[in-house]
């Protein structure tokens, strides 16, 4: 049978480490090597720090949901968020492409996190919010 999680945090950003310690210690249980541990730890850094940034514009009383399942030697982690959605996902997910060039974001958040996990979707409202479902 599968093993699952399921959490909501607040988001704010001391609760990157927290998510990502939350998902490095459930893939335990599927014996991952250290360099793919590292791999989903990032990818997950990468989406929660969208969802404080660019769903919620740092509005540290919004929550961001996690989910995770663990079968047949795969981990799938869902991250979701309420906010501020995107407009053009396609878009959204070219290497490079940011809609906040000038905070320092350098728009790989998203690249990062495709080449990283074998699996990766993203499911967006305007104004509804974003659903990212990964896999490895
Ligand atoms: P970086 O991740 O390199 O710091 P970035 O966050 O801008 O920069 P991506 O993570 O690839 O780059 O995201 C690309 C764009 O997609 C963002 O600039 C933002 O416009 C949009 N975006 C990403 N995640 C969300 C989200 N959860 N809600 C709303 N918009 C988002
Ligand atoms: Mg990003």
């Amino acid at each position: 049978v599968p093993n699952k999680f399921s959490m909501k945090f607040s988001a704010q950003s001391c609760n990157e480490a927290f998510a990502r310690m939350v998902v490095a210690s459930f893939a335990a249980s599927l014996d991952p090597t250290i360099e793919e541990l590292e791999e989903m730890k990032t990818a997950v850094s990468e989406a929660v720090t969208n969802c404080i940034i660019h769903a919620y514009h740092s509005d540290a009383t919004k929550e961001i949901q996690m989910n995770g399942i663990a079968e047949d030697g795969k981990l799938t982690i869902e991250i979701i968020d309420e906010g501020a959605g995107i407009e053009d996902t396609e878009l959204a997910r070219t290497p490079l492409f940011t809609t906040k060039p000038d905070e320092e974001r350098s728009g790989m958040g998203f690249t990062i996190m495709e080449n990283f996990m074998d699996h990766f979707e993203l499911v967006s409202t305007v104004g509804g919010g974003t659903k990212l479902t990964m896999m490895k």
